[in-house]
Order: C-alpha cells, then structure tokens, then sequence
C-alpha cells in the first residue's frame, strides 16, 4: 500500500455491503482483493455479493420506493446537497482513494471530485423545483376533456458502472435518479469498489433513509447480470463496454425494462490547417492522454490537415515525451499507471499489433521495466484506415494519427466507426468549424476547446456509443415514467 496514502484513511476504507441501511456480510462469504495499480498490491478486501445479496437489496429498495417516491423535492433536494457537502468535506480522503484504488494522478482526482460535487448540487436544483413541474396541463383541441401529463419515478434503478471514473459515472447516475424519486441498487466495478463504497458511507451519514442507497460489491456475473435481469427493476443504467451493454441489453428484454448505456467510443479530433498548431497539440494530449488514455471519451483519432502533419507531430511527440509517469501521489507525476492488469495486458497487445500493422511509432511504444501496470503515451502516425489500431476502441494512453485533404474527407473519416460518442474540431474558421459539428455523428462536438463537461448540458453519443442520454434534464428524465391523466371539463 502507498504510504504517503496511509494517514488519510482514518476512519478504515468500507468494505461491506450496503444492505436496507445496514453494512453487512456477503451471502456468498467470499470476498475480492483490491489491487493498487502502481504497485500490483492488494489495498483491501472487499465482499463479493451474490444471487441471495442481490434478493434482499431489491426488496429493500423496493420497499424504500414506497416512501421515497412521495417524500417532497425539497426534502430530496436537501438530502442531495447534503451529500455534495458530505464529498466537499472528505475531499481529501476521496481524492486520495481515487488515484490509490484506479491509479490517477492526485489533480485529476480532484477534478473527479469537483465533478461529483457539482454534480450532486446540480441535481438537488432540479429536484427542488420538481413538485411544482411535477403535473403539466396538454392543450387539447375540444373542449369536453382535460388532460395533464404527470412526470413520476421509475421505481428501483440498477446502476451498473466502470473502473474508470468511479465516483463521477457513478453521480452522473446515482444524482438524478435520487432526485427524480427513485431508489437504488448501485453495483460499483469489481476493480475499484472503494471510492463508491465510501459515497455510500457519505449518503447514509447525510441522512439518506435506509434502502434508497444500495450498494453491492461483486463481478459482472454474480451482480451485474441478475440486476439487469431482475423483474422488481424498473430501469438499469449501466456504463461500460459495448460487449457487455448488448449483454445488459438482452437481459433486460425478457422484462421490458427501461435501459440506458454509456458504452465505449472511437472518437477523433479533428485539426484543420488554420488552427493555433499550440492549442491543438495541448487538446490532443488531453484528449489522448488524460486518464491515462482510458477514458470513454478519448480522442484518440487525430485527423490532420496534410500541410501542417509533421509540425503537429513534432510537437506531439515532444509533449508526449514530455509527460511524468509515475505513481499518482508522487509531485510532478502527470500520467499514473493503467488501472489493472486485464486492460494493462489489452493496451500492450494493441501497441504491438499497432507496431505489426505497418504504422509508424512516433512516441512511446516501450513497456517501462518496473512494477505496476505504467505505460509511456504512445503515438502512431500514417494508421492504417481499416486496421484495429484505427477501429477498435484501445482505453490507453495511445494515439493514432492520419493525414486529410478536404473538409469532406475529414469528416468522413471520422464518421467511419461503429462508435459516436465525441469528437473535436480545432480551426480559426468558425463556419466550418460549424460546419463540421453539424457533420459529425457523436453526442459531443468540443471546438477549440478542451473536454469540458457540464452537468447542466447532455451526456452521450450516436451509434453504438450510448442509448439514451446522461446529465441536463435527460438525465433526470431517464429515471421517469410519464402517466397521462384525463377527465371530462
Ligand atoms: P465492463 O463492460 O467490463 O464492465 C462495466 C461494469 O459492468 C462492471 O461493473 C462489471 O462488473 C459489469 N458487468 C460485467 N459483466 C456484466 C454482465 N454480464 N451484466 C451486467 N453487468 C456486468 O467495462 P469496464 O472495463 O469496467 O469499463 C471500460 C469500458 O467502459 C470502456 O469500453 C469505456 O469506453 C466504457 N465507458 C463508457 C463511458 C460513457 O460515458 N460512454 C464512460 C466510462 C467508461
């Protein structure tokens, strides 16, 4: 375990399950080991729940809905902002279990919290001005009949999400469906469990009653599938891969239930001839490099104008050089480990199959000989357009980069994937900087800019990306049934 870590968690982490209010035991009495990726280490043990564990948190969510579903948005909203403050307060501590438990330089940490927090209080607004929103009259075109649309609560949410932003998937769900009157049952990924459990310590200690908070640790098939195939769920909200998304897909059929997916992406940024060669070199390596790479909205296509290719990669190869691996809580460190082996393994088989593949390695490409799971960033230029290196999502620290000629080829190229869930354009030309953002198939067009996200705004993509849409409205919206109501005048 990383010393400098040590004094920060006391209190001791969580590691039980969170059960109708009350830390508990898994049925299974198994347990999972926790592995700090810098070190190859176990911080902890957590449970391992299973089929008898995913019963009874059901039937407390369940049972929890009955009231929670009519306690008043003020209330909620307070309960919301109470856990906001409850995150600001540990800041730290939570700060420091992120980059401990998934690898991530300590100022990046802290940006996932001040997401979490913002995010928190952004929905607790929403839920405050709920009961007035609640019922709204339709026009209709006679007079005899008059009708209103009531937004409700789904009924219990099964949240199912990813290792790589633990606690900031998880508000980006956990938030609105609270807010919109749901209870939940949150199952956080086997490979970093301690960050959530730790929310949910916050959440009960703001006074969240028992039951509308969950929390199940476990793998994919022990709690993951029976939620998504559970009939008392009313919706499943899962993030991660888009193999596993068709899996939950498919589980959820047999009872119709309402399902949202977050999956994985493809997605280029887009460097035009005109741009500030600066910014866009300073966007690429956010885009690219930021999370070590694994991030569902990497930019991890680089589209550039030909006249300007070799300037840009000169300068992205000196930045890429330029970047501190190392252990996240060690000052000057900009890129922490890859979070755990089995994707540690899966980046290192794509850079050699890049290598394979006839592209050309500008940077990186070396295993660093020590341990945990640390890669140096890496760039690929002149990408073959139907290789995997071009195709398949990769979750690391590598880029890939092709030259264009027009406008309509740019855009063409990056349409080309099955994925759709971002993209980025870099030109002093706004209207084709407009252009291009009308153009390109993805949920989230950044121009000049960096990978700013809002809760106020929308969260998702086209294609195989996403199904549904998170934050703003839509991501209260996702966790309500609309009922009509109709009288005579
Ligand atoms: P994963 O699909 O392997 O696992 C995600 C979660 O699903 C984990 O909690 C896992 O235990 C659970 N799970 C596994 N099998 C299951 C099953 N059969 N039924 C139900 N649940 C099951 O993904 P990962 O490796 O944890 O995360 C990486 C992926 O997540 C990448 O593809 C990335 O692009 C994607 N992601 C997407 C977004 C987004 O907003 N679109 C955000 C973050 C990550």
């Amino acid at each position: 375990m990383n010393m400098a870590a040590l004094p920060l968690f006391d209190p001791p982490l969580r590691t039980q399950l969170l059960i109708d209010g009350t830390w508990c035991r898994g049925a299974t009495g198994q347990r999972l080991e926790v592995i700090d990726p810098s070190t190859e280490t176990a911080i902890a043990e957590v449970e391992t729940a299973g089929a008898a564990d995913v019963e009874r948190a059901v039937q407390a969510a369940t049972r929890a809905f009955a009231t929670w579903r009519n306690t008043s948005g003020p209330r909620r909203a307070a309960l919301l902002h109470a856990i906001a403050r409850g995150v600001e307060a540990r800041r730290d501590r939570l700060a420091a279990l992120q980059s401990l438990n998934n690898g991530k330089p300590l100022a990046e940490a802290e940006i996932d919290i001040g997401d979490v927090v913002a995010t928190f209080d952004y929905y607790a607004g929403l839920a405050a001005q709920l009961d007035a929103a609640r019922e709204t009259e339709i026009e209709l075109p006679g007079a005899d009949f008059r009708a209103w649309i009531r937004c409700e609560p789904a009924g219990v949410a099964a949240l199912i999400v990813p290792w790589n932003f633990p606690m900031v998937t998880t508000a980006w769900k956990l938030a609105p469906a609270l807010a919109a009157g749901c209870t939940v049952v949150l199952k956080p990924s086997e490979i970093t469990p301690l960050p959530e459990l730790e929310l949910a310590a916050i959440a009960t200690q703001a006074g969240l009653p028992p039951g509308v908070l969950n929390v199940l640790t476990g793998t994919g098939a022990e709690v993951g599938a029976p939620l998504a195939a559970h009939p008392r769920i009313a919706k499943v909200s899962f993030t991660g891969s888009t193999a596993v998304g068709v899996q939950v897909m498919k589980a959820a059929a047999d009872t119709i239930k309402g399902v949202g997916l977050e999956l994985g992406g493809k997605s280029s940024i887009v460097v035009f001839d005109d741009a500030d060669l600066e910014l866009a070199a300073d966007l690429i390596v956010g885009g690219g490099f930021f999370n070590a790479g694994q991030m569902c909205s990497a930019t991890s296509r680089v589209l550039v104008q030909r006249p300007i290719a070799d300037r840009l990669l000169a300068l992205l190869a000196r930045r890429a050089e330029a970047i501190v691996v190392g252990n996240p809580f060690t000052p000057g460190v900009t890129m922490g480990p890859i979070s755990n082996r089995a994707q540690y393994d899966r980046v290192i088989r794509a850079i050699a199959e890049g290598q394979a593949s006839g592209a050309r390695l500008v940077a990186g490409g070396d295993v660093p000989a020590r341990p945990g799971y640390f890669l140096r960033p890496t760039i690929f230029s002149d990408v073959p357009a139907g290789s995997a290196l071009w195709q398949e999502e990769i979750f690391g620290p590598v880029l890939c980069v092709r030259a264009f000629d027009s406008e309509a080829e740019a855009v063409a190229a990056a349409n080309d994937t099955r994925y759709g869930l971002v993209a980025s354009v870099v030109t002093r030309d706004a209207a084709r900087a407009d252009r291009a953002a009308a153009a390109l198939e993805a949920g989230v067009v950044w121009i000049n800019a960096p990978q700013v996200i809002f809760p106020q705004a929308s969260w998702g993509g086209y294609k195989q990306s996403s199904l549904g849409r998170e934050l703003g409205p839509f991501g209260l919206a996702a966790y309500q049934e609309i009922k009509q109501v109709v009288r005579p005048s």
